[in-house]
């Protein structure tokens, strides 16, 4: 069975006192085995440590939202895996779609960041989704294949297992537009298919694929039922402490079915 996965990513907000009260608030609420749903912050890189000083001992995991694919050395500004290990991150956040479509990152550049990401130990939530007008134009399942097959080029059946795929579709991130659970439920379904093809049908049924695009605790149970959506990856609403619990409230919940 798939265990809920509620990530937030708090992007490039928050100060270091900020960062730390909201990681001290949402791991005061989580405990430290929580069996039914994993919980997750992913804060700015200076927040990193911080951060993870704060929710140790909880049952609240540390991501980063980026990482560079090369082993440490001579790239300025960049960080390396090695680096967010060591700052205790289990996961990074690769492929977003501030990344894609704000600061030009492609599926090549996506898909060395995960083989490095993955072949060094940490765990991947890989971002796909399609803008609006490609979903307009009735293109969202070759958008989400080609990023899928892009971004998991050379990953084998064992590399998988350490990935989260995030369908996020463009038009409802920090929109307050969310895609209707059936909706959501179609692209999961779909992507699960690709997983399917691509591996096998017990490597598709084992993988996580969580839904991304303005979740809010008035929406979260109902995004959540879907058969083929095992939790949310919570942009805005992961920057308040309260609304971020009840998200993950909502998937203990449903998991509690
Ligand atoms: C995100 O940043 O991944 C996201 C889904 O943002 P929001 O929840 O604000 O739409």
């Amino acid at each position: 069975m798939r265990r809920f996965l509620v990530a937030g990513n708090w992007k490039m907000n928050t100060t270091q006192a900020s960062a730390r009260k909201l990681a001290s608030a949402i791991a005061a609420a989580v405990p430290r085995d929580r069996p039914d749903a994993e919980v997750l912050v992913c804060p700015p890189f200076p927040y990193l440590l911080p951060v993870g000083e704060t929710i140790a001992g909880s049952g609240v995991a540390l991501g980063a939202q980026n990482v560079y694919f090369e082993p440490p050395g001579a790239f300025t500004g960049e960080t390396a895996v090695e680096m967010l290990l060591d700052t205790g991150c289990r996961y990074v956040i690769v492929g977003h779609s501030e990344r894609r479509h704000v600061l030009g990152e492609t599926d090549a550049e996506i898909n060395k960041k995960v083989i490095a990401a993955v072949a060094k130990g940490l765990q991947v939530i890989l971002c796909v989704g399609e803008l609006s007008r490609e979903r307009e134009a009735e293109k969202t399942e070759s958008v989400l294949e080609t990023q899928l097959e892009g971004g998991l080029a050379g990953v084998d059946a064992a590399g998988l297992a350490r990935i989260v795929i995030a369908y996020e579709p463009v038009w409802a991130i920090g929109t307050g537009k969310t895609a209707t659970p059936d909706l959501a439920e179609s692209a999961h379904a779909h992507l699960r298919k690709l997983l399917e093809n691509r591996y096998n049908s017990s490597v598709a049924t084992a993988t996580r694929i969580v839904y991304g695009g303005s979740v809010k605790p008035d929406n979260a149970l109902t995004l959540l039922e879907p058969p083929n959506i095992d939790g949310a990856l919570v942009g805005g609403a992961s920057l308040q402490a309260a609304t971020f619990i009840s998200i993950v409230q909502a998937a203990v919940e449903v998991a509690g079915r």
